[in-house]
């Protein structure tokens, strides 16, 4: 054996035993190739040490490891680096988030973790700041502002280094900003592209040629003209080295209803939409819109996954996603030709693809009555991530059933807050509402198995060579399945609500699983009653199972349940109350817990008396005077009132 082929199997075997990527590979495929721990013993999985963030909201990061070392994030963008085999503590990075920022998110403090690249670590802060640290010590090399901080915007996902560049983007379409994403030097900082995925104006100047046909899909007038349109670039991202192509998805628009933001129609490109861009200039090479003209939150950012299948007797570099708009799509990721799609959860918006494009039944117009749409806004698959293993050629999804009722001015409804629901069910599909893990083929376009969460929303998934797939559960589990055949084979509990994805890594020929458990995220106002949360305090920990390890320490038991009470129904169609509903979702259930939810935040149900005495002079404190934990300016909120 010669001393090169030597150090290949070194290399490859380090490579193999690391998590190096957000999506391991720069195919997001989520697959571990070790096969220490098996569908035949991972029944003896248990802890092998656990870190205690100290938190008590969302944790959503993806760890990365490499050479012993495990990075990742808690909430309010805080880094980690750890000892990827005993947990102790290396260094931890704050980067001091001003926390009233945090109503400039739509959906928590949370972050999706940092990439590694030559000795640093990326990181993108929830006040929209990207920096970068030394992976030694965790000290700060050097850090740049990413958005307009005027504006509602907030990154949380994880940002990627291709070719030498940092690619980022960041959220706040729910509240109204333009989307783009940025590449900047990772060594200097220094800007390197933009790309805009949407138009600035509909007459420009235009930023990049493809926005001039962008803008001929939008009206002349509409909402979208003060809230730039949306269009984010949140979270999801893959490259392809050798087609050297970027791909981003891009969200929802702002604000969510088409009639709206842009009166008249039009696919509002390049709204919920894959994007293919050169690595080095950011140009656009292809496009493909998912949901033209988005009226439902059906983003297209959710996770992308690149694997090459052979379909129809042909080898194709296929791109596969779930969107939330309820199509599994499969694309030719050289020029974004759709190969197929096929809907995974329950659709009623649309009733097939054709040519590209959703047939839309009619049943998601909104425009003048409540209508039930399937999926939710929430999505048949939301953020938590995807995973394809190879050896099965099965995509592992973690998917939920549910519908949402949307109304004419775009206000949220939640289904137990609609006097008619009943009358919206009828004629509309029977449902078995809930969370879902779903095995699905993505060349016979079909589920192969799936298995029913007790809860509703449940963690991303990973799969690995061991013919297992991982997932955390709302209710408290780490389970692992059979990957071929959905058969149940660990059923761990932790206590603690699992979200993020886990990842699994080797160190002296010891293979672990690590997943970040913590409840929060866009469902931070809607726990499940069967969530870990409900019982167990929501203490942030980073969890580490390998064969033979101990039982999980359950977190404190809480002695109130986390909920407010049930919304009072009174005086239906008095348009005070509506319009306090507005106001209260707008600028104080990001923190507080929405009206008739259950949630892990802080209730207003519970403030002092005098208080909640609805005196005038005292809500008017809280506003002008900042006697509560925020200020917030009254002639502000009374302006948008106004609208
Ligand atoms: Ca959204």
């Amino acid at each position: 054996m010669g001393i090169a082929f030597l150090l290949f199997v070194l290399c490859a075997q380090a490579l193999a035993d690391d998590w190096p990527l957000h999506g391991r590979t720069w195919s997001e495929q989520r697959f571990s190739p070790l096969t220490q721990i098996n569908h035949k013993n991972v029944s003896t999985l248990g802890l092998a040490w656990l870190f205690d963030m100290n938190t008590v909201r969302g944790l959503e990061a993806t760890p990365i490891v490499r050479n012993g070392v495990l990075f990742t994030t808690g909430t309010w963008s805080v880094v980690y680096a750890l000892d990827a085999k005993t947990g102790k503590l290396l260094w931890k990075h704050d980067p001091e988030v001003p926390r009233s920022w945090s109503r400039k998110g739509c959906c928590d403090v949370v972050n999706r973790g940092v990439a590694v690249w030559r000795e640093r670590v990326f990181l993108g802060t929830f006040d929209g700041r990207l920096i970068a640290l030394d992976a030694q010590t965790g000290k700060l090399l050097w850090e740049v502002n990413t958005i307009d901080r005027t504006k509602p915007a907030s990154i949380t996902g994880a940002p990627r280094v291709v070719n030498g560049k940092v690619i980022i983007g960041n959220g706040g379409a729910e509240f109204g900003v333009r989307g783009y994403v940025s590449a900047y030097d990772a060594l200097s900082g220094e800007p390197v592209w933009r790309i805009y995925t949407v138009p600035g104006s509909p007459d420009g100047p235009h930023e990049q040629p493809e926005l001039e046909m962008a803008a001929k899909t939008w009206s002349k007038t509409g909402e979208w003209l003060d809230t730039g349109g949306g269009g984010t670039v949140w979270d999801s991202m893959a490259f392809d080295p050798e087609l050297n192509l970027l791909y981003i998805g891009t969200g929802n628009g702002a604000p969510h209803a088409r009639h709206r933001r842009s009166p008249g129609g039009g696919d509002n490109l390049f709204l919920s939409s894959i994007l293919a861009l050169d690595a080095d200039s950011g140009q656009m090479k292809w496009h493909y819109q998912t949901t033209p003209g988005d009226s439902w939150d059906y983003t297209a950012t959710q996770h992308m996954i690149l694997a090459d299948l052979a379909i129809d007797g042909k080898e194709r570099k296929a791109l596969l996603q779930a969107p939330k708009n309820g199509f599994f799509y499969v694309l030719d990721r050289t020029d974004g030709e759709l190969l197929s799609a096929e809907k995974y959860v329950t659709v009623n918006w649309a009733s097939h693809i054709e040519n590209g494009r959703p047939v839309e039944t009619g049943q998601g117009d909104y425009s003048r009555e409540d209508k039930l749409v399937y999926p939710s806004e929430l999505g048949g698959h939301n953020w938590h991530p995807m995973s394809f293993n190879p050896d099965t050629g099965l995509v592992y999804i973690p998917a939920q059933e549910k519908g949402w009722v949307h109304s004419p001015d775009n206000f949220y409804l939640f289904d137990y807050n609609v006097p008619h629901i009943e009358q919206l069910r009828r004629n509309q599909p029977a449902v078995e509402e809930g969370g879902y893990l779903i095995a699905w083929d993505p060349v016979r376009q079909k589920s192969v198995w799936q298995v029913k969460n007790a809860t509703f929303i449940n963690g991303g998934t990973l799969t690995t060579a061991g013919r297992l797939v991982f997932q955390g559960t709302e209710d408290g589990y780490f389970n692992a399945y059979d990957a071929l055949t959905g058969a149940r084979l660990l059923h761990l509990y932790a206590g603690t609500v699992i979200m993020a994805p886990p990842v699994s890594y080797a160190i002296d020929g010891e293979q672990y699983i690590a997943v970040m458990a913590g409840f929060g995220g866009a469902t931070l106002f809607m726990l499940d009653d069967a969530a870990a949360a409900m019982k167990y305090k929501n203490s942030g920990r980073l969890l580490v199972f390998k064969l033979d390890g101990t039982n999980v320490p359950l977190p404190p038991v809480i002695t109130a349940s986390p909920s407010s009470p049930a919304p009072i129904m009174q005086k239906q169609g008095d348009e005070r109350i509506h319009q306090g509903e507005k106001l209260y979702v707008r600028f104080c259930g990001s923190c507080h817990g929405m009206f008739g939810s259950k949630s892990i935040l802080p209730g207003l149900a519970g403030m002092r008396p005098e208080i909640k005495g609805t005196s005038k002079n005292a809500i008017r404190g809280i506003f002008r005077d900042g006697n509560g934990k925020v200020r917030f300016s009254v002639s502000f909120i009374f302006n948008h009132l106004r609208d």
